[in-house]
């Protein structure tokens, strides 16, 4: 009988509105992975705690709106300090509920104070600007915030991804309300308790839980300015298309199958790390995860290599859980029927064994499919999990048509050593972020994130420089001080 991981108490994930933890009056389980145990329980809330929110946020947002930027800017300071100096216990939360390992819920974390260390570096760099644009008349603009903004969150990073939202729109001088993921409140609370400790003004960050009702409700209300989202490409769409339909500025990520080529002059050690950490990291439960392999001519020797890697990998040690039982029913459903499509599976993540204590969670192994064919659903649909299916072409060119066809558009990838096949994937190919012998091409700060065609709906890139104008407003302001003799009616 499994326990509950080391370190690890049952929690209660309350709403955190106006610096106050509230719970709901209905609840709903959260169930580790790991271990298929409740190990905390979540508050699904109603229309009366959403008016809360928002009537908090209102109330704060001029004051936040109005005090300096350096001045917002001490409090994420603070906020930082505080989860570094927690850090352990909050990816051990992150961990238990997100079924990620130990080291990857902490990466999430660090990733995340990225963008937060992002946020705190606009202090010095937004400033605006101003000209004089003709004879005693300046122009000058100023980044001003939305107010009420909305970010809605997936399960996969749950420190990391809203990480990528509210550090930048609270530093704006937004007041942000978040809708974590019902299956990983438990950082959020964690998290929220940084916030609250870091004394952001009451109603500045704000937390709701809640499922697929909460967030209609939330993006429908007349006080919300900007929604974020980050999830899969149905909901995705869906939230885009209802929040611009309600007049309000929407940027919402959705789901990928990014596209790994491999040409026979590749790096044989960087290619078989950077192919496998990347179908195997978060046990595939990652937007840019590896989904398909592109085997450019004859690279057996390389393929040979990344199933002998993936097999040796422990499951429970090197790679964690599946986040739900319907999720492991979708991953072992997308195996099976490209098997019966006539795929040969090289490696077989079925047949995996639980790790010793841990038999009632969900656990599948590394899956190499060969031999797809393009129009197969295991080459098109995202799966979600380690799964590496492998198509065989003859040329690039194949494969870079083979790439502008995949209707997803977060990361493609090229391994390598001539500059030239190189230059010519990452002038050619139709995602957002290009990696050139990198099996998860995120880029780091500054560089925003964000990917094209159905990995993203709406203008600008979650993170980086681009995020600023998706989180504020330019306000333009034309002055004059003095008078101008030859002055006329167009002056
Ligand atoms: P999901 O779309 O099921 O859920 C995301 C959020 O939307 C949750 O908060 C959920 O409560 C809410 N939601 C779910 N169904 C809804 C509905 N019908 N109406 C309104 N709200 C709804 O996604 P998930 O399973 O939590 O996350 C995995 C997906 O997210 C994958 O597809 C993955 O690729 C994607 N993802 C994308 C990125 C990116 O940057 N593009 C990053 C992380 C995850």
């Amino acid at each position: 009988m499994a326990t509950l991981p080391s370190g690890i108490k049952f929690l209660n994930c309350g709403n955190f509105i106006a610096n106050e933890f509230t719970t709901s009056s209905s609840q709903m389980d959260v169930v580790s992975p790991w271990s298929g145990l409740a190990i905390g329980n979540v508050s699904m809330s109603g229309s009366n705690e959403i008016e809360l929110a928002m009537n908090a946020a209102k109330k704060a947002f001029p004051l936040w709106r109005a005090t300096p930027l350096k001045e917002r800017c001490q409090k994420l300071f603070k906020f930082r300090e505080i989860v570094l100096q927690r850090i352990d216990n909050i990816a051990a939360y992150a961990s238990a509920e997100s079924g990620k390992t130990h080291a990857e819920a902490k990466a999430g974390i660090m990733k995340g104070l990225e963008v937060t260390e992002f946020a705190l570096s606009l202090q010095n760099m937004d400033s605006g600007g101003a000209m004089d644009v003709s004879r005693g008349v300046t122009c000058e603009y100023r980044r001003e915030p939305l107010g009420v903004v909305l970010g809605i969150m997936p399960f996969n990073f749950p420190a990391m991804v809203p990480l990528w939202m509210y550090p930048i729109a609270i530093t704006l001088g937004n007041c942000f309300i978040m809708k974590p993921s019902e299956k990983v409140p438990m950082t959020t609370q964690l998290m929220a308790e940084c916030m609250r400790d870091a004394e952001f003004p009451a109603g500045v960050f704000q937390v709701i839980h809640g499922g697929a009702d909460v967030v209609n409700k939330l993006v429908e209300h007349p006080d919300v300015k900007a929604v974020g989202f980050v999830g899969s490409t149905p909901v995705a769409k869906l939230l885009y298309s209802k929040a611009t339909s309600f007049g309000k500025r929407a940027l919402t990520l959705g789901g990928a199958k990014n596209h790994l080529m491999v040409v026979p002059d590749a790096d044989e050690q960087i290619t078989v790390r950077g192919v496998v950490d990347s179908f195997t990291g978060c046990a595939g439960q990652r937007c840019m995860a590896a989904s398909l392999l592109i085997a450019v001519g004859k690279v057996d020797h390389v393929i040979d290599k990344i199933v002998a890697q993936a097999k040796a990998i422990k499951l429970g040690e090197q790679m964690g859980a599946i986040i739900d039982q319907a999720a492991m029913k979708r991953i072992r459903g997308a195996v099976d029927q490209a098997e019966q499509d006539g795929a040969k599976i090289l490696l077989d993540g079925r047949l995996a064994k639980a790790p010793q204590g841990f038999e009632n969670g969900n656990w599948f192994g590394p899956t190499i499919i060969d031999h797809a064919k393009p129009n197969w659903s295991c080459a098109t649909t995202e799966i979600f999990g380690p799964v590496l299916t492998i198509v065989r072409v003859n040329n690039l060119s194949e494969a870079l048509a083979l790439e502008a066809k995949n209707p997803f558009g977060n990361a493609t990838s090229i391994f390598t050593t001539s500059g030239a096949v190189a230059k010519m994937v990452a002038d050619n190919a139709t995602s957002g972020m290009i990696g050139v012998n990198i099996g998860v091409p995120v880029p780091r700060e500054p560089f925003s994130f964000g990917g094209t065609k159905d990995s993203k709906f709406g203008a600008c890139d979650i993170t980086g420089e681009s995020s600023l104008d998706f989180w504020s407003q330019l306000k333009k302001i034309t002055m004059k001080w003095t008078h101008q003799s030859d002055a006329n009616w167009m002056s």
